[in-house]
């Protein structure tokens, strides 16, 4: 690929407007072929991310969601603005605690049945 090429390649995406809360939002291709709107001038540590939500930048301006597994300390890298957008729902950021929500919701169903409280233990008398 020439540089023109790569050039092009970056104009191609840019900087839009959400079209739900209207704020800016970075229009940016991805390594599979797509395009992913990131939050602009935003790059958190890659750790305070949740994994699969963390997009690290490649030489040729593309980006990828970020493999490394615990992240590396010094990893940066950039969010969806969905994640970030008042006008839409966060999405399940974090699914195993959102199971075990689910678990413990189930747990408190099973018990809507509760059994009497066992009665109060009696002390011996004193003395
Ligand atoms: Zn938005």
């Amino acid at each position: 690929m020439g540089l023109w090429e790569k050039k092009l390649r970056r104009l191609d995406g840019g900087r839009s407007r959400c079209p739900y809360c209207g704020l800016p939002q970075d229009r940016v291709a991805t390594l599979e072929q797509e395009w992913v709107s990131l939050e602009p001038d935003m790059r958190p540590p890659a750790h305070q991310v949740p994994a699969g939500h963390r997009w690290i930048e490649l030489s040729d301006g593309r980006v990828t969601v970020y493999g490394v597994c615990p992240p590396d300390q010094f990893q940066r890298c950039r969010i969806e603005h969905r994640l970030a957008c008042p006008a839409q729902p966060l999405p399940d950021l974090w699914p195993w605690l959102t199971s075990l929500r689910g678990e413990n919701a189930r747990q408190v169903e099973r018990q809507s049945d509760p059994e009497p409280p066992p009665p109060p233990e009696k002390w011996p008398d004193a003395g």
